[in-house]
């Protein structure tokens, strides 16, 4: 017989929202606490920005969510942004019809989703989960939690629910890299989380560090009012020096430290005087609401976690969803949700405990093998989509379709070439194929 289990969701980003879908179709009950006041996370876009330019208090009052810019539109096609049964592509949902849609457009299609899925009314707004703790702490099944949350008149209560999916978010707490000298730093600095638009940096000179798409996309907009822009990046060989398509921007790689005068040196040996350090270099695990022993955020590593997912020793009933990164991120969602469900439900076995805790033991080993450092433990990339199939063969789904796969890579080739033009060509070049 199915297990039905009352299961408390923290978060209606798009992972809480496919989550508490999937929960619900496998008959669980389901209440979602989301901290703000609507759904969609990340993709709510505030033109408020964090007092302290560098993020660096997550529990400062007023502290900002959303890590979006103005003018953000998606690195990856809609195609790729959709939960099945209700796709992003082939329609408009905030009248913006294209190819890489701009944040409105997700914001609007996560708020129909939550309408068509029926997860809306199970969400609590303005609810913020402060402790999740394990009651009567047993194993297993039998493992039950409590969730100390916060209303909106700021009273405090504490439920108890079967199981809790934690799907917070991990792209709003800045990671700032350690910089030697930084102390004799007298310009400003501030974390992606926290840019907004590029005036600020008009006639500055400003050197953005990191190469992801954020900081690729931030570089490329700040060039067109800056004076001089200058990429620090950990692969950057063979693209050092001056970046033929931005007429004012350079390529550098890591920054080596701040000299005795007050400019930045890169490892490749030059130096240059600079108003601005802007980190684009990602984001830090945080989950400030759950103090559980031997469970660790170590140097970005969050664990002990099989498969990202569960942790052994408090499976199933407390499991995270969202975690993985570079891949195609709905999809991932979508299938750790399903793999949650039908796992809560009994309908999906996990192994037992040891076997689990082995199986992430052997997982790190790996990494250590091929000089992999711990901060990347959830990055997906290269093996993004065995993992995705290995979590679809869990639930019986079917394999990643090879058509998507390669409108991934493609779409990451196009972020990575620098080129300002890729998403309105990639559009051109499928009307022109028909
Ligand atoms: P979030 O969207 O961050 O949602 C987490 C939710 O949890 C939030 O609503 C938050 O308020 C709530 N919450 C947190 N703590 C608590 C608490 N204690 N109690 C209650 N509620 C809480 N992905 C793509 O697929 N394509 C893209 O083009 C793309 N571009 C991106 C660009 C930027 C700049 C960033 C930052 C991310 C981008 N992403 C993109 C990744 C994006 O993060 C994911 O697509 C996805 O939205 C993540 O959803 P999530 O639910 O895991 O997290």
């Amino acid at each position: 017989m199915r297990r039905r289990a009352e299961v408390a969701v923290v978060g209606a980003g798009a992972a809480g929202l496919v989550a508490a879908r999937e929960l619900l179709r496998e008959g669980h009950t389901v209440s979602v606490f989301e901290k703000s006041g609507r759904v969609g996370g990340t993709w709510a876009y505030s033109p408020r920005a964090d007092a302290d330019p560098l993020g660096s208090d997550p529990g400062a009052p007023g502290a900002v969510h959303s890590s979006l810019y103005a003018s953000l539109r998606t690195n990856l096609p809609r195609e790729l942004m959709g939960f099945s049964g209700f796709p992003l592509a082939g329609r408009a949902f905030a009248g913006d019809p294209r190819t890489f849609p701009g944040h409105r457009e997700v914001l609007a299609y996560l708020d129909a989703f939550a309408a068509d899925s029926g997860v809306a009314p199970h969400v609590r707004l303005r609810a913020q989960v402060l402790r999740v703790r394990p009651l009567c702490p047993g194993r297993g099944q039998g493992e039950k939690w409590a969730v100390a949350w916060r209303g909106e008149d700021g009273d405090v209560a504490e439920e108890a629910f079967d199981a809790v999916v934690v799907c917070n978010g991990h792209c709003s707490v800045p990671l700032v890299p350690k910089i030697r000298g930084i102390n004799k730093w007298r310009g400003k600095q501030m974390h992606s989380h926290n840019y907004r638009t590029p005036e600020p940096f008009q006639d500055q000179s400003v050197v953005v560090v990191g190469l992801g798409a954020s900081g690729i996309d931030i570089a490329r907009e700040i060039s067109h009012v800056a004076k001089e822009v200058h990429i620090s990046a950990r692969y950057s060989e063979g693209r050092l020096g001056k970046i033929e398509l931005y007429h004012n921007a350079w390529m550098h790689s890591e920054i080596e430290c701040i000299q005795d005068d007050g400019q930045v040196r890169f490892a490749e040996g030059s130096s240059v005087a600079a108003d601005t350090i802007l980190y684009c270099t990602g984001y830090r695990y945080h989950f400030p609401f759950l103090d559980l022993d031997g469970f660790t955020v170590d140097d970005n590593r969050v664990g002990p976690l099989y498969k990202h997912v569960f942790p052994p020793k408090h499976a199933p009933n407390l499991c995270f969803v969202g975690l993985p990164y570079k891949s195609i991120i709905f999809q991932a969602l979508e299938l750790e949700s399903k793999w949650v469900a039908a796992v809560l439900s009994g309908r999906a076995e996990l192994p037992v405990e040891e076997d689990m805790t082995a199986d992430v033991e052997e997982e790190y080993q790996r990494m250590e093998d091929a000089g992999k450092p711990k901060r990347h433990t959830h990055t997906l990339w290269p093996r993004w989509v065995e993992y995705l199939n290995w979590v679809a063969d869990q639930v019986g789904e079917a394999h990643l379709e090879p058509r998507k796969c390669e409108m991934y890579e493609k779409a990451l080739k196009c972020v990575w070439s620098l080129d300002e033009g890729y998403r309105d060509r990639w559009e051109e070049e499928s009307i022109g194929s028909g």
